[in-house]
C-alpha cells in the first residue's frame, strides 16, 4: 500500500464525488483495537478531511470521545450505513501525518512492535501546533519636515519621549518595536499616540523560531588523500542516483566531519536536503559551529531542551524549504523534508540511537529503510563502528571507508596496561596503580591536565577474583552472574541461581569479591594526594541540575581545575588540548556487566577514552589498570586494534549465540506485584516454546530487579530469521491482550541494546 500517493489522491477524489467515509486509526495501545474503523464524514467536513487528519470520533458502546488519524477515504463502505458514526471533529491544532509518515509508521510497528498509532506518534516530530512569533515593525509614514515639527511640538509639551521618537523616525524609516521597547525604552502608549497622529504605522509580520547560532567556524581545509577518495565515491554515486550506505571507520580525528561536510554540500548542490543525525549528548559546539560556518541560515538543529514550539517551527522551516540541514539526535530522522538526499550518521554504535520506550526501534534500521524508499544516500561514521555496520560492511552491504591517521596531524596516546593483581601483591592496596601515580605526579609538575575515568555503565555486582581476575559467568549463557543479597548469584538471561562459591572456580583462590567503585570515592583518594589541586567530578549525581553538566565541561576546558573524575559522560566527543594523561582506573568494571553487549562497550569505551590523551600538541599518555589484562576487549583497546577486536568478539557472539550472529527479542515484563508479574513471563514462555520456538531463554529477573515499585522480568528468544520473531512478537501481543494486564505492562524489544 503506497500512502504517499493516497493523500493527494484521495483529496481529489473526495472533492469529486463527495466521498462520505472515512478509515480511522484510533489512539489506543492495545493490539485488538489496532486496525481502522469506519466513520462517515459529516457534510460539514467534506472536503476538509483527507489522508493523515487527526480527528475526533466516538468510541464504543458509551460513545467516548477518541482521537485518530483517517488512514484512507472511501466512496462507500460494506457496514451497514445505519451503524456507522459520524467524525465529531477535526483537530486544526494538531500535525497531520503526510507524505512517507504511514508508510514509515508501518515499518516501525512490524519491525518493533506496539500499535499504528504509537508508531505514528514517533514519526510525526512536532506532536502540537505552535503559533508564530509576531514581530512589530513601526514603518515611518511623514517626510521628514512634518516629523522635525511634530517633534518640535512634543519638545514644548514636554512630551519628551514621544519627541525622542519622532526623532528617531527622521534617521530610521524601520524600527523594530523590540528596539523601541528596550533600547529606547519608549512604553507602547508613546508608540500607540506616535501612530495615532499619522506619523508611522505599525507593520505586523511573523517569524519562526530560530534556534541561536553559537558560534561559527568557517576554516577552508584540502581534503587529504583517504578524504577525497570518500568524497569522490559518494558524489559519484549520489550524480548516478543510486542509494547505497556507507560506513567511515576513522579514528578520532581522523577527518570524518569534514567528509560530513563535504557531502552535505554535495547533497545541497543537488537540490536536496540533509539529516544529520548525532547522539544525544555529543552535540558538540565545535561540530554545530562547522556546519554554521559553511551552510550559515540554512542549517537548524533539534535538541531536547527545546521547546514544542522551537521544534515546531524547525518542522515548518524544513517543509517551506527555509533550511538545508537539520542536526539532531534520532527523532531528526522524521524531518518532514520535501526531497532528501542524504541521512548521516555519527558515532553510529552509540546506544541511544535506539529508543526506549515503545516502539523500540533503531534509527540506524530506520535511517536505511528510509534511504531505500527516498532515493537517499547513508553515511555512517564511527572510530569504534557497531558489530552490526561492520559485518554489513565486510558483507559487502555496506561500503566501507577506512580513514586510519589523524587529519590534523598529533599522535594517539601511548597506551599502556597495569595489572592490578600485580599491584595488591606487591602490597599496593591504593586506587592508583605505581605508574599511574607517577604519571599523574608528572603532569600535575608541569601543569597539564589528567582525566580519571570510572566506567561503571550498568554495573551490577559481579564477582570477581583478585587472583586470576576471573568473573563468574552464566555457564549457559556466557554473559556474568550477579551478586544478590550478599550470597545468591544469579544470571539475568536465563534465570539461573547458584550459591556464591567459597573459592575462585578457576584457580581455587579464596579471594573472590564484589568490585566497589564510586567517583566520590575516587575524589577523595585524590584529594588526599593532591590537597592543592583543583579537582572536579562529573557523575550522575553532580549533573542533576539543569546546565551542571555543561558548567563542568567548560569549567575543566578553561583550566580552572587540573584534574576531572568521571563515568562514561566525560569520554564522549570533547576535545580538550591541555589534557596529556587518561587513567582508567578498574576497566573490568564495564566487563562484568550482565550484558553480550559488554565486551564491545568496553572497547568502545576504553578506546573513546584513550582517545581523549593527546589531542593537542603535546603527546599524551593513557593508563588502563585492570584485573583481567588479557580480556581481549581490554588488550585490542589498548592496542586501537579495532578488526582485531571485531574478530574475536564476532566469533564469540556466533558461538554463544547473540547479535549479530542472529536475532534476540527482549519481552520485558513490569508488574506492581513479583509474583504476578513473573507468572504472566512463565506463561507467556511455556506458550512461546509450546509454539515451536527452540531458543527460549527465561523467565529471569531483569539486571535491575525493580525500578520504581515495578519489578521487572524478561524473556528473550533467538532466531536468525527476523520475521520469525516478528510473529512470536504478533502472536505474544494476541496472547497479551486476553489478560488481565490490571498493574502490568509488556514491552518488546528487538536485539536490545539497552539491558533492563
Ligand atoms: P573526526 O570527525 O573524524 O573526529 P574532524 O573532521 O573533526 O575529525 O577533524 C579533526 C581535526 O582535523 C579538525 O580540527 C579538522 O579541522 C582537521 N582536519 C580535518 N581534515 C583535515 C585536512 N584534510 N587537513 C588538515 N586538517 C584537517
Ligand atoms: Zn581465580
Ligand atoms: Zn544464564
Amino acid at each position: 500500500m503506497d500512502m504517499r500517493d493516497a493523500c493527494s489522491m484521495d483529496r481529489s477524489k473526495d472533492l469529486e464525488n463527495n466521498a462520505k467515509y472515512a478509515d480511522v486509526i484510533i489512539d489506543v495501545s492495545i493490539d485488538k483495537l489496532d486496525r481502522p474503523f469506519s466513520y462517515r464524514i459529516p457534510e460539514r467536513l467534506s472536503g476538509i478531511i483527507c489522508v493523515g487528519s487527526r480527528v475526533r470520533i466516538p468510541f464504543g458502546g458509551g460513545n467516548v470521545e477518541k482521537k485518530g488519524y483517517v488512514t484512507a477515504i472511501r466512496d462507500s463502505v460494506e457496514l451497514d450505513d445505519s451503524r456507522i458514526k459520524d467524525i465529531t471533529g477535526i483537530i486544526e491544532e494538531s500535525v497531520s501525518a503526510q507524505d512517507m509518515s504511514f508508510e514509515i509508521a508501518a515499518y516501525i510497528k512490524n519491525m518493533y512492535g506496539g500499535t499504528l498509532s504509537q508508531a505514528l506518534k514517533v514519526v510525526i516530530p512536532a506532536k502540537a501546533k505552535a503559533k508564530p512569533i509576531e514581530l512589530k515593525t513601526l514603518v515611518r509614514k511623514m517626510d521628514k519636515e512634518q516629523l522635525i515639527s511634530l517633534a518640535g511640538e512634543a519638545a514644548r509639551k514636554k512630551q519628551h519621549a514621544k519627541e525622542k521618537l519622532y526623532l528617531a523616525l527622521i534617521d530610521n524609516e524601520r524600527i523594530p518595536s523590540s528596539w523601541i521597547t528596550s533600547k529606547l525604552g519608549i512604553s507602547s502608549q508613546t508608540v500607540a499616540s506616535v501612530v495615532k497622529s499619522g506619523a508611522a504605522f505599525l507593520e505586523i509580520s511573523s517569524e519562526y523560531r530560530k534556534p541561536a547560532i553559537s558560534d561559527i567556524c568557517n576554516t577552508q581545509v584540502a581534503l587529504n588523500d583517504g578524504q577525497e577518495k570518500i568524497v569522490n565515491s559518494v558524489s559519484s554515486d549520489m550524480e548516478e542516483g543510486l542509494s547505497r550506505q556507507y560506513l567511515i571507520h576513522g579514528v578520532t580525528g581522523s577527518g570524518k566531519t569534514e567528509v560530513y561536510l563535504r557531502l552535505a554540500e554535495k547533497a545541497v548542490m543537488m537540490g536536496k536536503q540533509v539529516i544529520f543525525l548525532i547522539p544525544e549528548i555529543a552535540l558538540t559546539y565545535q561540530t554545530l559551529a562547522r556546519f554554521y560556518g559553511k551552510f550559515g541560515d540554512r542549517v537548524s538543529v533539534l535538541n531536547s531542551s527545546m521547546s514544542p514550539g522551537e521544534r515546531f517551527d524547525q518542522c515548518e522551516r524544513a517543509k517551506n524549504g527555509d533550511i538545508d540541514i537539520i542536526i539532531g539526535p534520532r527523532s531528526a530522522l522524521f524531518t518532514p523534508f520535501p526531497n532528501v538526499g542524504l541521512i548521516i550518521m555519527d558515532e553510529e554504535h552509540e546506544s541511544s540511537y535506539k529508543s526506549e520506550s515503545t516502539p523500540k526501534y533503531h534509527a540506524r534500521e530506520v535511517a536505511a529503510r528510509i534511504c531505500e524508499m527516498t532515493g537517499a544516500s547513508f553515511v555512517m561514521g564511527s572510530a569504534t563502528p557497531s558489530l552490526e555496520s561492520y559485518t554489513a560492511a565486510t558483507s559487502g552491504k555496506v561500503t566501507l571507508f577506512e580513514l586510519t591517521e589523524r587529519a590534523g596531524g598529533g599522535e594517539l596516546a601511548s597506551t599502556e596496561i597495569i595489572d592490578l593483581r600485580k599491584e595488591l601483591s606487591s602490597g599496593n592496596r591504593s586506587m592508583f596503580s605505581r605508574r599511574l601515580k607517577a604519571l599523574m605526579d608528572d603532569r600535575m609538575a608541569k601543569g597539564e591536565q589528567i582525566m580519571l575515568f570510572l566506567n561503571r555503565r550498568g554495573f551490577s555486582g559481579q564477582i570477581s577474583c583478585r587472583e586470576c581476575g576471573k568473573v563468574i559467568m552464566c555457564p549457559h549463557c556466557e554473559v556474568p552472574m550477579s551478586l544478590h543479597k550478599g550470597s545468591v548469584l544469579i544470571c539475568h538471561y536465563c534465570g539461573e541461581t547458584r550459591e556464591k562459591p567459597a573459592v575462585c572456580p578457576s584457580c581455587g583462590s579464596k579471594y573472590l569479591a564484589a568490585i566497589k567503585a564510586g567517583t566520590e570515592q575516587v575524589e577523595e583518594s585524590v584529594r588526599k594526594l593532591y590537597p592543592e589541586a583543583g579537582i572536579l567530578r562529573m557523575d550522575k549525581d553532580t549533573t542533576k541540575e539543569k546546565g551542571a553538566y555543561d558548567r563542568i565541561l567548560s569549567s575543566f576546558s578553561n583550566g580552572e581545575a587540573q584534574i576531572l573524575i568521571g563515568t562514561q559522560m566525560i569520554v564522549k566527543g570533547h576535545d580538550f588540548p591541555n589534557v596529556t594523561l587518561v587513567g582508567i582506573l578498574v576497566a573490568d568494571l564495564s566487563l562484568g556487566v550482565p550484558d553480550y553487549r559488554a565486551a564491545e562497550r568496553t572497547f568502545q569505551l576504553l578506546a573513546q577514552a584513550a582517545g581523549r590523551a593527546g589531542r593537542g600538541e603535546k603527546p599524551g599518555n593513557a593508563v588502563i589498570q585492570t584485573y583481567q589484562p588479557d580480556s581481549y576487549a581490554i588488550k585490542c583497546a589498548a592496542e586501537q586494534d579495532y578488526v582485531k577486536f571485531y574478530e574475536e568478539e564476532m566469533a564469540y557472539r556466533e558461538t554463544a549465540g547473540y547479535p549479530p550472529a542472529l536475532h534476540l527479542l527482549a519481552i520485558q515484563f513490569f508488574g506492581l506485584d513479583d509474583k504476578k508479574t513473573s507468572e504472566l513471563a512463565r506463561g507467556l514462555a511455556d506458550v512461546i516454546k509450546s509454539n515451536g520456538a527452540k531458543k527460549v531463554l527465561g523467565p529471569a529477573p531483569a539486571n535491575i530487579a525493580k525500578v520504581k515499585d515495578y519489578y521487572r522480568h524478561v524473556i528473550y528468544i533467538k532466531d536468525t530469521d527476523e520475521d520469525a520473531l516478528a510473529k512470536i512478537r504478533s502472536f505474544s501481543e494476541e496472547y497479551l491482550d486476553d489478560k488481565d494486564m490490571n498493574g502490568m505492562f509488556v514491552q518488546f524489544d528487538l536485539d536490545p541494546v539497552n539491558q533492563i
